[in-house]
């Protein structure tokens, strides 16, 4: 079947024929165990569960479900490994492992990206040229802190701190993984690392790599499973650290268990972020900057732009334009190349962003979606956008994690500041505007960790991330990610 693209405001319109990436270079297993201590184990229980492809509902693998007693013996591996081997490596024998995982990923990036687009149903474009070289540069770059670690905290004793838990969620599964081992590692601390339930393969296929790449035996451990494993592994009496990326629920969980214990933690949680556009930005530029700041991957992006605030005099023209945008993008198989929009990660998760789409339409705002075909198999939503949004409204305020985008004038620079951060969460926010000195006023003002100007959704290893309020504490990336793993004195 063609491809069709659309694009209204020029009155042309395209056809382009599907142009799937080949799956032919992907072997997977029928069945993937547990990966302690070097070793694939089989869980406990005996129990395993279906990880699907959410772009058409097929079984992709069986994977272990991994209970409490696995996650004992994972913890056991990752200490005796922290004491016996990694923590009295020298660092630059260190560093080298860690290269070395961030080359075989390299090697492996075409079968990581297809697997992952297998898994999370998000686009091959995204997870071919943004998850995957990103994962591995994040390696690379913790690679190279490894023995320069006494220049990273300058007049300060730094020791590790461990056994690291690490649990993560399934909108960017191998990069969360990237995320949280990579530093980790760099600074001397053993892993139990929980990937989530409807994405574990490429965390499994890293496991691979890092057997491949003679990292020695129980310094990173994969225990998969479900909440209960993640939980077994935050209540674990030997575990020196908690790093957490999800949802604020489970993080508020997570702090509550974790309170009045010796464990550090670091939560990066959810977020709804504010894209701003003033009448002197560059409106095209900007509307493309929309588009891919909550539509592509699904909306799935903790630090997605859902908010959309543009001043009064241009609100029309962005409104008519970002129509139009939306009218050209193609929802569909996520291995073909041309598509903008793939599928939604879940059942669970496509129905929640249906109940927000009707308490949207409950509350009285305007809704647009363009006229998208939807594949009758898999788990897909039309890109929706709410105009006439009362900043009160459930929309306005709640993380609704797909592609719904609320829209919202303001006419001051003021306004825009207190409405943007009249929210309980403070993740990230972009800035569209031809002026410096506004896009510094707003960059202290605007309360979210990460601030975009004239772009949005740029990542680099180099560069800190994390949230203010309900959106989480402590930083991942960077320098300030090192702090994380490390004990200074
Ligand atoms: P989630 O339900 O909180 O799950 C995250 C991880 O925690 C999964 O591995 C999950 O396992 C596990 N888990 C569930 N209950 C647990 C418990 N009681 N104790 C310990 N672990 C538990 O979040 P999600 O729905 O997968 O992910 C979406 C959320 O992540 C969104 O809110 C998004 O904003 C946020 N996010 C934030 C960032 C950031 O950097 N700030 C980045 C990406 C995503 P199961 O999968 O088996 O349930
Ligand atoms: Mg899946």
């Amino acid at each position: 079947m063609a491809t069709k693209k659309k694009n209204t405001e020029q009155g042309i319109d395209w056809n382009y024929s599907p142009s799937l990436e080949s799956t032919s270079h992907l072997k997977l297993k029928k069945k993937y165990d547990l990966f302690i201590d070097g070793e694939w184990v089989k869980p406990s229980s005996g129990k395993y569960f279906k990880t699907v492809n959410p772009a058409n509902e097929e079984v992709i693998a069986e994977i272990a479900y991994g209970n409490q007693e696995d996650v004992d013996k994972a913890v056991k591996a990752a200490r005796k490994a922290y004491t016996d081997v990694w923590s009295i490596m020298p660092p630059a024998e260190r560093a080298k492992y860690i290269f070395r995982i961030a080359r075989l990923m390299q090697e492996r990036a075409r079968e990581l990206a297809v697997a992952e687009t297998l898994d999370a149903g998000k686009t091959i474009r995204e997870s071919r040229d943004i998850d995957v070289p990103l994962a591995c540069n994040y390696f690379f770059y913790y690679a190279g802190w490894a023995d320069k670690l006494e220049y990273a905290f300058p007049n300060r004793k730094v020791e590790s701190l461990g056994v690291a838990g690490q649990i993560i969620p399934w909108n960017f599964p191998l990069l969360m993984a990237a995320w949280k081992i990579a530093p980790a590692l760099a600074t001397g601390n053993t892993v139990v690392l929980k990937p989530a339930e409807t994405t574990p393969l490429t965390a499994l296929i890293l496991a691979e790599i890092i057997e491949e790449s003679g990292l020695p035996a129980g310094v990173v451990n994969i225990v998969t499973g479900h909440g209960d494993t993640g939980a077994a592994i935050v209540n674990h009496p030997d575990i020196d650290k908690i790093a957490f990326t999800g949802s604020t629920n489970v993080g508020k969980i997570i702090q509550k268990a974790l309170a009045g214990t010796s464990k550090k933690l670091t939560l990066e949680l959810g977020g709804k972020s504010a894209n701003i556009i003033f009448d002197d930005a560059p409106i095209d530029q900007a509307v493309e900057g929309i588009v891919n700041g909550i539509f592509f991957n699904q909306g799935h992006v903790c630090c997605a732009g859902s908010r959309l605030y543009v001043q009064e005099s241009v609100a029309e023209l962005v409104i008519q334009k970002l129509k139009s945008r939306m009218d050209s993008l193609y929802l569909g198989n996520p291995l073909d190349k041309n598509t903008d929009i793939g599928a939604i990660n879940s059942k669970e998760q496509l129905e929640t962003i249906h109940k927000y789409i009707k308490i949207g339409k409950q509350e009285g705002a305007e809704m647009y979606q363009p006229k998208c075909s939807i594949p009758t198999k898999g788990f897909y939503c039309a890109p929706t956008l709410f105009i006439n949004v009362a900043q009160s409204s459930v929309i306005a305020q709640e993380e609704i994690f797909g592609p719904v985008l609320t829209i919202q004038t303001f006419r001051t620079v003021d306004e825009v500041i207190q409405k943007a951060n009249n929210s309980p969460f403070g993740l990230a926010a972009g800035v569209w505007t031809d002026k410096g000195s506004r896009i510094f006023n707003l960059s202290s003002k605007l309360r979210a960790g990460v601030i975009w100007a004239n772009t949005y959704n740029k990542f680099d290893p180099t560069s800190p991330f994390g949230g203010y309020k309900e959106s989480g504490f402590g930083r991942e990336g960077g320098l300030h990610g090192l702090n994380s793993y490390v004990k200074l004195s």
